[in-house]
């Protein structure tokens, strides 16, 4: 199968298209751009290669890492902590989409220390976001010690693989289960979904961290909730049911690759079509396609950078080299 009919650059088309990829005939959409003399992308937006020609054959301006304020931190438990953050208005509403995602440093720590969070909350108007961090090694450790400031790079969008199953999806009954620190990036999916007009049903599993961190974020929402641990067996027999009980479109995973393989099994089983849509669990270190370490294979044995690539739900590979 051509590369270019499953692999779609999130970031084609953007201000930050083309990039370091394009630059050594790396392009992820581009076939031109890709050392080819012939042009078979399947990219519909504005032209890549003509861009690159117009930059004087150089890609744009990369992402850089920005001091920010923490306007406030707060510890929810021993482990999560939430930041919120002052950011410009215009990179506030880069983050609204579902999938978003920003590199998080302590100032004087160097770029190895870069961690890859989600989005929770993205408000343009007052240019701030929200990230709920669980504290688990020497990156996230490090972050516990900034004050009042953070270096902070993106904007990055890959958070979700299958984005726009979730992006077509309107008037649809949708079911987003979230787990853990992963309840944090459904809201913005959530919040997306109820913006186009879907009725949503969220299962809310504690996970490691409690759930405690999203209650203000949804508070507000028009939603059915469900609190399940979906590690029990109480806990998936009853997520089996809401399944089938509830002429779903769409299925979110937010958890870790064991249970986008359990949700997957379980809509396999269903005797019906229904889209799919899951978080992204690689190991992003550079986020910009380079530094390979989120390299990982589709089942067709195709190698994929899944910093920024979109394949389909199908084509991921079962484990991968996903943090689990
Ligand atoms: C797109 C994306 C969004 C994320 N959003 C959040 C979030 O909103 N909140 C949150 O708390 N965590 C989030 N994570 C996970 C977070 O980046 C890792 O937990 C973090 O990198 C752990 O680093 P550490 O040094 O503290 O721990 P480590 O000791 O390095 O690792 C602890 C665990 O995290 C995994 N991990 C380590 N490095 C990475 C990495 N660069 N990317 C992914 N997993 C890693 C390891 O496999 C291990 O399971 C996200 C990851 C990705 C890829």
């Amino acid at each position: 199968m051509s590369k270019n009919k499953i692999v779609t650059c999130i970031d084609a088309g953007s201000e930050y298209c083309p990039c370091y990829l394009a630059e050594s005939d790396e392009c992820i959409t581009c076939s031109q751009l890709q050392g080819n003399s012939f042009c078979d992308c399947n990219w519909s937006g504005v032209c890549i290669y003509q861009e690159y020609t117009w930059c004087g054959m150089k890609k744009k301006t990369p992402r850089e890492a920005i001091e920010s304020e923490i306007i406030e931190r707060k510890q929810i438990g021993d482990d999560v902590l939430v930041l919120r953050i002052g950011v410009s208005k215009t990179l506030a509403r880069q983050l609204k989409q579902p999938g978003s995602y920003v590199f998080l440093r302590h100032p004087e720590k160097p770029m190895i220390f870069d961690v890859p969070m989600s989005i929770m909350a993205a408000d343009a108007e007052k240019g701030e976001i929200a990230i709920a961090i669980h504290i688990l090694g020497v990156k996230t450790k490090s972050l516990l010690a900034c004050d009042d400031k953070i270096l902070l790079k993106g904007p990055y969008w890959n958070g979700l693989i299958g984005y726009k199953e979730l992006k077509n999806v309107t008037n649809q009954n949708v079911l987003v289960i979230g787990r853990g620190i992963a309840l944090a990036p459904a809201i913005l999916a959530i919040q997306y979904l109820l913006h186009n007009k879907n009725k949503v049903t969220f299962i809310i599993d504690k996970g490691r961290t409690g759930s405690a961190f999203i209650n203000e974020s949804i508070d507000a929402l028009e939603i059915d909730r469900h609190y399940l641990n979906l590690r029990s067996t109480g806990g998936l027999e009853k997520l089996n049911q809401i399944l089938a009980e509830g002429t779903y479109s769409l299925v979110y995973s937010g958890g870790s690759d064991f249970l986008h393989e359990v949700v997957k099994d379980r809509l396999s089983r269903l005797g019906r079509p229904v889209k799919m849509v899951a978080i992204n669990n690689h190991e992003l270190c550079c986020g910009e396609g380079v530094c390979g370490s989120c390299t990982a294979r589709t089942l067709n044995g195709q190698r994929v950078k899944m910093c920024k690539s979109q394949i389909d739900i199908e084509e991921m590979i079962e484990g991968g080299n996903c943090n689990g």
